[in-house]
């Protein structure tokens, strides 16, 4: 009761990357709540899935293990959470920003009326004084993401009702081991008292899944292109100097629009979340939006015709100049140099 749920996203017998940043997350609410982790797995051959979770400090696994229950279908899934939530009342619930959670989360929500956050960029723990109403709500999840287009950083509330649910994408949270050693309880749970036959009436027929193209979330250097880099042509510069630095190469949403580079490669709010050691932002003025996915890098250089590009506020290092003179000569340089 009044613990913290985490959604662990599997896929064939692995627990998704983001899963385990929410475990890292979520352990760090209970313990500042002073309640339990608590982690369910619902799926297909799960034995494997307790090692794998339980190091980030996780104190209870509902396991759900069934045929129906993989590859992930909506309904199934959904009951699973309903009800085992009706039963546990949760205060906290989290989960991936995915396709599964966002298919998930809304479902659960709604059937629950607890209301969620969808994209949150950071979790805390606080207070909240209701001055009409006379009332301290104490120790509610601070959901906080960018709002109104990213002009504000908002942090949402909800004091009544419960879980507080919140999704957040891969990438924005660090992941961490609490204790190789940690040692939770497993409940393994009698599905059918879960999910009725007629939840598994959507089967799974054939399924395509396309591996990423790049490792740009996994990158140690990212090398990321603007609006600024003017074209298509531009971006082959970063390609380039990229190859150089063992890098993977990014983009901004502007360049992304206007074709510059694919989709895939867009860093920020509505694309991906990188932390590398390096990220080498060329012709990218830094909105916010941009920002949310790049910000947790280890060392940030900015190359900018504008002094005043917003970027360069956050960067350690910035180049003054064009683009199309500095890259050259960077790619000039580590070419000669790391031979
Ligand atoms: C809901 C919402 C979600 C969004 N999500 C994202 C997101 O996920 N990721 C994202 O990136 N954006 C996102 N955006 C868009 C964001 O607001 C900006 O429009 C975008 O990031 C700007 O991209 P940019 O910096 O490449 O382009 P610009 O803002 O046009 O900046 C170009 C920069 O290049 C510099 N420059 C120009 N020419 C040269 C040159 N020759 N040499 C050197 N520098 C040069 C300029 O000084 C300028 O600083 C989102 C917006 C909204 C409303």
């Amino acid at each position: 009761m009044n613990n913290v749920f985490v959604y662990l996203e599997i896929e064939g017998t692995t627990v998704a990357d983001v899963s385990l940043e929410l475990l890292t997350k979520g352990r760090k609410l209970a313990t500042r709540l002073g309640c339990r982790l608590e982690a369910i797995a619902a799926g297909s051959g799960l034995d494997g899935i307790e090692a794998q979770v339980m190091p980030y400090g996780v104190d209870t696994l509902h396991v759900f293990d069934a045929p129906g229950l993989a590859p992930y279908t909506s309904m199934p899934h959904a009951s699973i959470l309903i009800n085992l939530f009706k039963e546990e009342k949760p205060q906290v619930c989290l989960m991936g920003a995915t396709v599964v959670g966002r298919d998930l989360g809304p479902r659960v929500s709604s059937a629950l009326t607890s209301g969620l956050t969808a994209d949150c960029t950071a979790l805390e723990i606080g207070n909240h004084e209701d001055k009409r109403a006379g009332k301290v709500y104490k120790d509610l999840l601070y959901q906080i993401r960018p709002a109104f287009g990213g002009n504000i950083v908002a942090t949402i509330i909800n004091p009544e009702h419960r879980p507080q649910m919140a999704t957040v994408r891969e990438g924005v949270m660090k992941k961490e081991i609490l204790d190789p050693a940690y040692k939770g309880e497993t409940i393994r749970h009698d599905v059918a008292k879960y999910v009725r036959d007629t939840d598994y009436v959507v089967k799974v027929i054939d399924r395509h899944v396309e591996k990423a193209k790049h490792n740009l979330k996994g990158a140690p250097i990212v090398v990321a292109g603007g609006y600024g880099m003017g074209s298509k042509e531009g971006f082959d510069m970063l390609f380039e100097l990229a190859k150089e630095l063992h890098a993977e190469v990014g983009a901004s949403r502007a360049a992304v629009d206007a074709g510059f580079a694919d989709h895939d490669r867009q860093i920020g709010q509505t694309g991906v979340t990188v932390r590398p050691k390096l990220y080498i932002a060329c012709g990218i003025s830094g909105q916010i939006q941009h920002i949310a996915g790049m910000q947790e890098s280890g060392i940030i250089i900015s190359i900018n015709n504008d002094p005043n590009a917003p970027i360069n506020s956050i960067a350690d290092y910035v180049i003054e100049g064009s683009v199309e003179e500095v890259i050259p000569k960077m790619i000039k340089y580590y070419k000669s140099h790391t031979k």
